[in-house]
Order: structure tokens, then sequence, then C-alpha cells
């Protein structure tokens, strides 16, 4: 299937849904305190992009959408509470996969759509056993993207270590103030490219590799701002090897940023959607305020920049095709 991949023949797909039906708990909390909880990057993966930053390596930037088409295989899970059964309707899973292709369309990359499955599960649906759910539910290999759309995705045991790597988070200004000790609700968060993973690896080396999303997030969902599907166009990028717009938060020279040279140096995550903003005045260029890697809300989303583009096919050849 190719990214023409018409409407109706997704609802089709979806419509034929594989149940899974296991562990039922109690429903958990759903506080409004959201974060992509997307990893630090490492030291290997900075040096590819400081690699892929030379002059050598952007010879693609100029028209990236006249260049070959990258197709990826793309599963959908939806992961719901016992509760929150219908909360995911085929209606917004066809139109968060539409927004996936045409946000993607400028970098030539097209999603080819392999299927959905859900999931009934309070212990998933709320992230309690990332690595339990994914051993369930991934399908492919490296190269093949899984989207897990979570209806009370939330920082846990399993994801704790990312948070405590991010500090900086994708708010939307309605923090809980019922329960303030609990752990927030990530908007999302996805696997940066493990440069270690090679042909030879296992399934077991790469099992947690995908994106973790609050189905909320999704066409039509209940979050205000932030329901136009935008977190998963973002959380991918990061699958891509994209950083923040903003990486590093700081306007130093020291700071290499997101390592593209077409975004100009951001300091400052963006909320909501402002009219303009220059977190680095004395540096060129405004913020990237309508950037997908930025922290702006969906209704401020529109595009990557033609070196983002360049950049997410430099690390698909080199990260993760043919594995
Ligand atoms: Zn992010």
């Amino acid at each position: 299937m190719h990214r023409g991949l018409c409407y109706s023949f997704l609802l089709s797909l979806s419509s034929a849904l594989l149940i899974h039906d296991q562990d039922r708990q109690g429903p958990s909390q759903f506080l409004h305190s959201e974060i992509c909880g997307t990893n630090a990057p490492s030291a290997a993966l900075k040096d590819a992009h400081q690699r892929f930053s030379s002059s050598l390596q952007r010879v693609m930037t100029e028209s990236p959408e006249s260049l070959p088409t990258i197709e990826i295989e793309t599963w959908f899970h939806v992961v719901s509470t016992s509760d929150q059964v219908n909360l995911v309707t085929n209606e917004m899973i066809a139109s968060q996969y539409v927004y996936l292709q045409r946000a993607y369309a400028n970098a030539s990359i097209s999603y080819n759509f392999m299927g959905v499955d859900r999931s009934i599960n309070d212990t998933w649906a709320r992230n309690g056993d990332d690595r339990e759910m994914k051993r369930a539910l991934r399908r492919g290999t490296y190269n093949s993207l899984n989207i897990y759309f979570q209806t009370d995705l939330q920082v846990s045991e399993s994801t704790s270590n990312v948070n405590s790597r991010h500090t900086k988070h994708r708010i939307d200004g309605i923090i809980s103030s019922r329960d303030s000790q609990s752990s927030p609700n990530l908007l999302g968060f996805c696997s940066l490219p493990d440069p270690k993973i090679n042909s030879s690896s296992s399934f077991d080396d790469y099992i947690t590799d995908g994106c973790n999303i609050l189905a909320a997030t999704m066409p039509g969902g209940s979050i205000s701002h932030y329901n136009s599907g935008g977190t998963a166009i973002h959380e991918v990028g990061h699958w891509h090897g994209l950083l923040h717009t903003f990486q590093g938060e700081s306007c130093a020279s020291t700071n290499e940023g997101d390592y593209i040279a077409d975004t100009p140096q951001q300091s400052v995550a963006t909320e909501g959607c402002p009219a303009i903003k220059d977190s680095c005045p004395n540096l060129p260029g405004l913020d990237a305020i309508h950037n997908f890697m930025d922290y702006s809300s969906d209704d401020c989303y529109q595009s990557f920049t033609n070196d983002q583009a360049a950049r997410m096919r430099n690390m698909w050849s080199s990260m993760r095709e043919g594995k």
C-alpha cells in the first residue's frame, strides 16, 4: 500500500480489529500535565548528527520532495483501559494516518499502513509495562514504525528514566491541582534511532523501539489545542532522529542545538501559538514556532524544514534501512 492509501480502505482495515483483553485492573487516574518524554540523544547519535551536518551530507537539501520515496511499514496499536474502550474511533485512526502522510510528504517519506490492532489492558494503557506490551504487539523489524496510542499514557516505572532526562515539557497549561504528587501524563515519547542496532540485532535488542502517544491527542481527541494529531507527528520526528528546535536550551555559541542548519537557534520551548517569538534575539532568525519539532500547540504546527527532511533521510539510510 502506498502513500495514496484511500480513507475507506483504512477504515475497512481498522474495522477488522484484533482484540487483546488481559490483565484488567482498576482505572488509572487521568491527569492533564503533558510532556514529550523522548530521551536525550546519545553521544553516538549526536556524532551522527554532527557528521550529517557537514557540507558533503547536505547536498540533498535543495528539494527533498523530488527524491525517491522512502516507504516505511507502519502499524498502529490502540491500547485502552476497560473504561476507555470507545475513546479512539476508526475515524480518529484514519485522520491520524492521513495527517502523518501529509506531514512527511516534503521529506518524501511515506508510511505504508499495515494494520491496526486494539487491546484492552489497564496496565498497558497507562504504560505500566512498556516492554511486555511491545513484546506482545510490536510488528516488523527495526525499520518498521510501531505507534502505540494509549488512553492513559503516563510516566510509569518503565518510563521514569525517560522523564528524568527531560526537563522541558510540552504543556497545554492545564495542570492538575487534584493530585500534584502523582506522575504526570505524557503527550508522548518515541525512540530515537540507536546506532548500535545492526542487521543481525535480535528482536529483543529493539523491542521497545516505537512511539507511545496519548490517545487523546489524536484528531478529534479531548485535549484542547493538542487534539489535531500533532503529537504523533512530533514524536515520529524523533523516531527519525530529529531533536527539538530548542535542543540545548541556550543561545550560547557552544550549544550545538538540533544540528540542523535551517532552524534558527532557540533557547526556550514554545507554548501555545504566539504570533512571534525570538528567544535568541542576538542571533539570526526567529524561533521556528511552526516547526513540528518545537512544543507549540497543534494549531501552530505546519512543517519540517528542508534540512530536517534531509536529515531524516540520512538517518533512515544509516540507522534503520535494511535492519
Ligand atoms: Zn519531543
